[in-house]
C-alpha cells in the first residue's frame, strides 16, 4: 500500500451518511482531482463505518478510484477517538503526501487530530489551490471574508479540510472502476462514544421557495430587535426569514433558518443581509440570489463585497425608517385612488 516518491498519493477521508456519501466529499473528491493534475499524483479514499464493504465497492465503481474501507463495530457513527485509532495506521501505509476531508464538523473535529498524529500540517477550510514555482498553495479566508490567506504546508505531509461550495461535485461515470481493500480494524475507544446522531427538528416555513429572504446576523445584538425582521420580511409577499449562524448560535432564531454550508442553499429575488459580516461560510448558501441588499455598520464587511446595494447604517434605525417609508408610501396611494 506504501506510496513511493514516484507516485505520492492523495487520500480523501470520505464522509458518509444512510449508506451515501455527503455532498462535501464529493466536492472533496474534485477538490482532490484538481490537486492530482497539479502534480502528478493519485487519489485513492479511506472510508470507515461498521458494515460498508457494498458501499466500498459502489464508490470504487462511481468514482474509478481505488478505495480502502476500514471496517469496526466502534465506527458505526463518527467518534473522533474511534475514527482516530482506525484510520491512523492505514493512513501510515498509505504514506499520502495529502489527507483531504470535507471542513463539516466531522471534518474539522477530526484534521487537526490527525495532522498531530500523523506529524502532518493541518490547513483548514480550503477554498482555492495554487502553484507558485515549486510550491503548491492552499488559500482560505480569515475574519468573516475580510481577508485571504495563501498557506503552504511546511512538512512532507498535510491534512487539509476543503470548504463546501468551492469545488463542484463531479459529473459522469469512469470508464474502469478502482480497486477496493477492506480491513477490520477494532477501533477502541477509552473516553468517550457516539450513541446516536439525531436530526434537528424543522419548523413549517420554507425557505426554499422564497421569493425574498430577510436574514438577521449577529448585528441583530438581542432577540428583542427580531420583530424587525419580522416586520421587514412582512412588506414582501413569498417572504421568509434566514439566519446566519451567530444569530442561531445565539439562540434567536431556530437552526431551522440558518443559511450557509451547514445550513440552507438559497436563491431567492431579493436577500435583504442585517447585520450579517458575510463569511465564505455564509455566502456560500446565498451567493446565488439575484439581488443582495446589506446593512452594516461597518463598511469592510465582507458581505457588501457580495452586495448589489451595501447601506453602511444601524440596522436598528435603517429598518424602522424603511417600514415607516413604506407604509406612508402604500397609505397616500391609497388616498389618491
Ligand atoms: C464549519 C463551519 C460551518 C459554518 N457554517 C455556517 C453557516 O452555514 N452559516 C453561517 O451563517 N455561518 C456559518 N459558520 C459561521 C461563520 O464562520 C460566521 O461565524 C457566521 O456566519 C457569523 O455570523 P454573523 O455574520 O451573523 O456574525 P458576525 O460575524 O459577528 O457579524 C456581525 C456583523 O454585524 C454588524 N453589526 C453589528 N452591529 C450592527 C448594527 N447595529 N447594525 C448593522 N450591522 C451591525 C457587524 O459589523 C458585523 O459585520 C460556520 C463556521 C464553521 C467553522
Amino acid at each position: 500500500m506504501k506510496g513511493t516518491m514516484e507516485t505520492r498519493q492523495i487520500a480523501v477521508i470520505a464522509e458518509h451518511r444512510n449508506g451515501v456519501l455527503t455532498p462535501g466529499t464529493l466536492e472533496t473528491l474534485s477538490f482532490a482531482r484538481e490537486l492530482e493534475s497539479l502534480l502528478n499524483l493519485k487519489t485513492n479514499i479511506v472510508i470507515a463505518g461498521k458494515s460498508i464493504e457494498g458501499l466500498t465497492y459502489d464508490i470504487a465503481g462511481m468514482t474509478g478510484m481505488d478505495v480502502i474501507g476500514i471496517e469496526g463495530e466502534n465506527l458505526d457513527l463518527y467518534n473522533c477517538e474511534s475514527y482516530l485509532a482506525a484510520l491512523e495506521k492505514p493512513l501510515e501505509e498509505l504514506d499520502p503526501a495529502y489527507i483531504c476531508t470535507p471542513h463539516s464538523a466531522m471534518g474539522y473535529d477530526l484534521a487537526p487530530r490527525l495532522a498531530v498524529r500523523l506529524k502532518a500540517s493541518c490547513i483548514t477550510a480550503v477554498e482555492k489551490i495554487g502553484k507558485k514555482g515549486k510550491s503548491v498553495l492552499f488559500s482560505r479566508s480569515q475574519w468573516n471574508g475580510k481577508i485571504i490567506l495563501e498557506k503552504e504546508p511546511v512538512v512532507k505531509r498535510a491534512v487539509l479540510t476543503v470548504l463546501s461550495g468551492s469545488w463542484p461535485e463531479p459529473d459522469g461515470r469512469p470508464e474502469k472502476t478502482g480497486e477496493v481493500t477492506i480491513i477490520t480494524i477494532a477501533a477502541e475507544t477509552k473516553n468517550s462514544r457516539t450513541i446516536e446522531i439525531r436530526e434537528a427538528v424543522r419548523t413549517g416555513f420554507d425557505l426554499a421557495k422564497a421569493e425574498v429572504i430577510v436574514s438577521a446576523g449577529k448585528g441583530l445584538g438581542k432577540e428583542e430587535n427580531l420583530p424587525l425582521i419580522y416586520k421587514l420580511s412582512e412588506l414582501f409577499p413569498k417572504s421568509a426569514v434566514g439566519a446566519s449562524r451567530a444569530a442561531c448560535d445565539a439562540g434567536w432564531l431556530d437552526y431551522g433558518h440558518q443559511i450557509g454550508i451547514t445550513g440552507k442553499t438559497v436563491s431567492p429575488k431579493l436577500y435583504v443581509a442585517c447585520g450579517i459580516s458575510g463569511s465564505t461560510q455564509h455566502i456560500a448558501g446565498m451567493k446565488g440570489s439575484q439581488m443582495v441588499v446589506a446593512i452594516n455598520t461597518d463598511p469592510a464587511a465582507a458581505i457588501f463585497s457580495v452586495a448589489d446595494y451595501c447601506i453602511v447604517e444601524d440596522l436598528a434605525t435603517f429598518i424602522p425608517c424603511v417600514i415607516e417609508k413604506y407604509h406612508k408610501l402604500f397609505s397616500s396611494h391609497k388616498e389618491s385612488e
